[in-house]
């Protein structure tokens, strides 16, 4: 006999509910089937949810026949019809009820809210990932049926992938989503699969899913037995056109000890890479964690955002531990400011801060724009106005400001003598610029980097 998952009874529903529609009056059908939804499905029995205590009563005692004849005649299995109401359900319970009639499985798998696409900072080096998850989350088990996200450790797969599920749960709460860490995969298959009854609980339990999210699929490696299994269901997904999303440290093709079949369908379905940020997405991601954590960015030296967002971009995993770190260190020292220093202190042992610190100095930054206008040292702090000189002066004079915080006074006399006011309106045209000028920004940033490199 058939099983049928809770979408494809959904979709029952919908069919139901539009053919309803037009048969009865539109009061009747508004008030009592045009909010039906599915709760749950089993072998023999529909359980529908109803928006109050009414409702369910009358559809209990006048509707639920005819409804079961309706499913009837759609999936040509005799399901009894069942009315729970809205308010006696909370989330929780309905997944756990829903789950538990299948057994005991992947108890500690579920879809992480704190991962999702709002507060994922997208980038270059994964805006393609982006996409196409976003696709996916749009449109489970149509577009990619099988998406493949690869990347590097800490580059934000699992975000992702859960990004997915939390986006599905929202916009489709009908899907039944699982998501799980292939360890936990093998490990439920280790446990679990004693005798064939309980490997059959285990299939009908993973066919209910509509949507499977799988992390991490390279720790598969040699696992044949868990990779055959594996592959029962992956098929099972394809051929009913689910969902499936992987998550791997490398392309499908570089993946060893994995089965050729599972690998050839990998392949055919659409790979993205996540890759390390540039500085910039770091430090967007940077600020989002801070912002997120309840600090107040404006505390930390320009410095020591940039600092981080340099020296972390190999893993934005090790750039929240770096995080961490700091903001305990700052917390139980009192600090308010978070210098270069502070973070120097910090992180003493993760990174060697000192070195950049004591790297930055003004003839430091003279030299770098310098440097990057093809000027000499003597033009940027002249008297010319020439070209490309002022601009470059004004940039030089607002990065010693801003990053050394040097009095006016005392930048007016490296820059042959001028005085405040003129050292001052320098690094209003420079910020003014930075505030409407794209490209400007990117110099700025890019000289920064250098500066600090
Ligand atoms: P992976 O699974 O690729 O090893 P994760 O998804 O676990 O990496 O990411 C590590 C950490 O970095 C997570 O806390 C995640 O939220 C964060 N992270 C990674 N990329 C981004 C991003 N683009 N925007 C926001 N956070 C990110
Ligand atoms: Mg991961």
């Amino acid at each position: 006999m058939k099983t049928f998952t809770i979408s494809e009874i959904n979709e029952c529903r919908n069919h139901i509910s539009t053919t309803l529609a037009r048969e009865y009056d539109k009061p009747l059908y508004d008030a009592f089937f045009k909010k039906i939804r599915v709760y749950s499905v089993a072998s023999d029995k529909i359980v529908l949810v109803a928006d109050g205590a009414l409702s369910k009563t009358i559809l209990e005692q006048k509707y639920a026949r005819e409804l079961e004849d309706r499913f009837y005649d759609l999936t040509m299995t005799r399901f009894t019809v069942a009315f729970i109401q809205e308010s006696q359900i909370s989330e929780a319970t309905e997944e756990q009820n829903d789950l538990a009639q299948y057994g005991d499985f992947f108890k500690g798998s579920f879809v992480d809210p704190n991962y999702t696409f709002d507060n994922f900072v997208v980038g270059q080096n994964n805006q393609e990932a982006q996409k196409a998850s976003l696709i996916v989350a749009e449109t489970p088990g149509n577009i990619f049926q099988t998406l493949f996200i690869y990347g590097g450790s800490g580059l934000g797969k699992t975000h992702l992938l859960n990004a997915i599920g939390n986006y599905i749960k929202n916009s489709n709460p009908e899907k039944k989503i699982l998501y799980t860490s292939s360890q936990d995969f093998i490990n439920e298959y280790l446990d679990f699969v004693n005798g064939d009854s309980k490997k059959e609980q285990l299939i009908k339990f993973l066919k209910r899913f509509d949507v499977f999210l799988i992390d991490d699929i390279q720790m598969l490696k040699d696992k044949k037995k868990t990779q055959e299994f594996f592959f029962n269901i992956y098929e099972d997904f394809r051929q009913n056109h689910k969902q499936v999303v992987l998550t791997s440290d490398r392309l499908p093709g570089e993946l060893d000890g994995i089965d050729t079949r599972l690998i050839t369908r990998f392949t055919s379905g659409l790979s993205v890479p996540v890759m390390k940020p540039d500085s910039h997405t770091c430090r967007e991601i940077l600020e989002k964690k801070l912002i997120s954590g309840g600090y107040d960015v404006s505390n930390y030296d320009e410095e020591v955002l940039i600092f981080l967002s340099e020296k972390f971009k190999d893993s934005v995993r090790n750039l929240e531990g770096a995080l961490v770190r700091l903001n305990f260190y700052a917390s139980l020292n009192k600090y308010e400011r978070i210098t270069l220093d502070v973070c120097a202190d910090a992180l003493r042992g993760m990174v060697d801060v000192s070195d950049a610190k004591n790297k930055v100095t003004e003839q430091k930054i003279l030299n770098v724009v310098a440097d990057y206008y093809s000027l000499s040292v003597a033009q940027i702090t002249g008297k010319m106005k020439t070209g490309n000189i002022a601009n470059a002066r004004h940039i030089a004079i607002y990065l010693i400001r801003d990053m050394l915080d040097v009095p006016f006074k005392k930048i007016g006399s490296i820059f042959n003598g001028r005085d405040h006011s003129t050292v001052m309106h320098s690094v209003e045209i420079v910020e003014k610029m930075l505030k409407n000028d794209s490209q400007a920004k990117l110099v700025v940033e890019e000289l920064k980097k250098r500066i600090l490199s």
